[in-house]
C-alpha cells in the first residue's frame, strides 16, 4: 500500500474545497468498496483521498412528489429495501438487490456505485504483475500500451460500444436500471452546481479508455434524481450470470413499460453486461411501441436490443443471450400488477 493524505469534510462545498487544495491526485472516497479494493491491487494510487461520509444530509431518500430523489450517500441497501422503490419501481429495488452481496451493499452508496470501474480481468490483474511476471497490455490503466483483451481471452467482454482500443464491459446493475428511467444527477463542483442524465455520466472507450466519465476531477454527486412514471411499477431488472449470487452480469436488461391492457404505449429498456456503457436499446423501444406484447414481439424487440453488436472471439453468445435476456425482462415486467 503507498502512503496517502487523507481529509474528512462536514460539508460537500468543504468537500470541493478540499479537493482545490489537495491538487492532483486528490480522488473522493464514499463507501470505499471498489476504490480500497484497486489501491490494493495498485491499480488506483491517489495521492490524497477526501472522505465524504460525514457530510450530514447527503443520504436522505425522498419519494414524494413527482420525483424519487436519492442522497448520493444513501446505502445501496436501504434504497434497495425502501417500501415505495420496492412497490412502485421494482426495476430500481432489483438492480441494487443483485448488484452486491449484503455487506457490499451495506457499505455501498447509491453515489459511488455509479463510479465502479471494470472487471476485465486484464485490467485488475495486470499491475502488479502476475505469478509469471508478466504485466498485461492495458490502454485503460496506462495509457497508450495497448490491450491484452482483444486477441487474448474475452469471454466477459463487451459486443457493444467497444473501440480498437478497448472491449472493456461497463460493469454496473444501477446505473442500468438508471438509464432505462431516465434519472439524472445533481453535481457540485468548483464551478458550481449542475444535473447531468446519468446516461451522459459515461463516455465510450474511442481512443482514450482511460478517460471513463464526464465528471470534471473537482465535481461530486450529491444526489441521483428519477422522474416518477406509471411504467414503474411494470418494471424489472433480470440479470444473468455464471453464478446466481456475488457475480457480474454476462448479460442484464432493465426494462420499464407503459401499457394500455396487453399493448406497449411506451418501452423502456437498457442493456448491461454486454456493451462499454450503460446501452440504452433505443431500437427496440420503437419496436416495441403499439404493439401487443407477446412472446414473439419480446423477442423482437431482443433482436433489436442488440442491433450493431460485434462479436470478439469468446463471448460470441452474449449476443443471443442478451436478446434473449432482454425477451424474459418484458415478458417479467408485463405480468406486474400496476394496482
Ligand atoms: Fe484494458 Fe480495456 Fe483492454 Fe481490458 S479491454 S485490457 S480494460 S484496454
Amino acid at each position: 500500500m503507498r502512503s496517502f493524505g487523507y481529509t474528512r469534510p462536514d460539508s460537500a462545498q468543504a468537500a470541493v474545497a478540499a479537493f482545490a487544495a489537495a491538487g492532483e491526485g486528490a480522488r473522493y472516497i464514499a463507501g470505499g468498496t471498489t476504490l480500497y479494493d484497486l489501491m490494493k491491487l495498485d491499480i488506483e494510487r491517489p495521492a490524497h483521498l477526501i472522505d465524504v461520509t460525514a457530510i450530514r444530509g447527503l443520504d436522505a431518500i425522498e419519494t414524494g412528489g413527482d420525483r424519487l430523489r436519492f442522497g448520493a450517500l444513501a446505502p445501496m441497501s436501504e434504497v434497495a429495501t425502501n417500501r415505495t422503490v420496492l412497490r412502485d419501481y421494482p426495476v430500481l429495488a432489483e438492480s441494487l438487490a443483485k448488484a452486491a452481496s449484503q455487506q457490499l451493499r451495506n457499505m455501498a452508496t447509491v453515489g459511488g456505485n455509479l463510479f465502479q470501474r471494470t472487471r476485465c480481468l486484464y485490467f485488475r490483474n495486470g499491475a502488479g504483475g502476475t505469478s509469471a511476471g508478466t504485466t498485461y497490455p492495458c490502454n485503460k490503466r496506462e495509457p497508450g500500451s495497448g490491450c491484452a483483451a482483444i486477441g487474448g481471452l474475452d469471454r466477459g467482454q463487451a459486443v457493444l460500444g467497444q473501440s480498437a482500443s478497448c472491449t472493456a464491459v461497463s460493469p454496473g446493475d444501477w446505473p442500468i436500471a438508471l438509464v432505462a428511467l431516465d434519472a439524472y444527477v445533481e453535481i457540485l463542483g468548483a464551478a458550481g452546481t449542475r444535473s447531468l442524465p446519468v446516461a451522459e455520466l459515461y463516455r465510450l472507450p474511442g481512443n482514450t479508455p482511460h478517460l471513463e466519465f464526464t465528471l470534471a476531477p473537482d465535481e461530486i454527486v450529491t444526489a441521483i434524481v428519477v422522474p416518477k412514471t406509471r411504467a414503474g411499477r411494470r418494471s424489472a431488472y433480470h440479470k444473468i450470470r455464471d453464478r446466481e449470487s456475488y457475480a457480474f452480469a454476462l448479460a442484464s436488461a432493465a426494462v420499464a413499460l407503459d401499457m394500455d391492457n396487453d399493448t406497449v404505449r411506451q418501452a423502456r429498456i437498457a442493456l448491461g453486461g454486454v456493451a462499454t456503457r450503460p446501452w440504452r436499446a433505443t431500437a427496440a423501444e420503437a419496436a416495441l411501441a403499439g404493439q401487443r406484447l407477446t412472446p414473439d414481439t419480446a423477442a423482437a424487440a431482443g433482436r433489436a436490443a442488440l442491433t450493431g453488436a460485434v462479436p470478439g472471439r469468446h463471448n460470441g453468445f452474449k449476443i443471443d443471450l442478451a436478446q434473449r435476456t432482454v425477451a424474459d425482462a418484458l415478458l417479467i415486467a408485463a405480468k406486474r400488477t400496476t394496482a
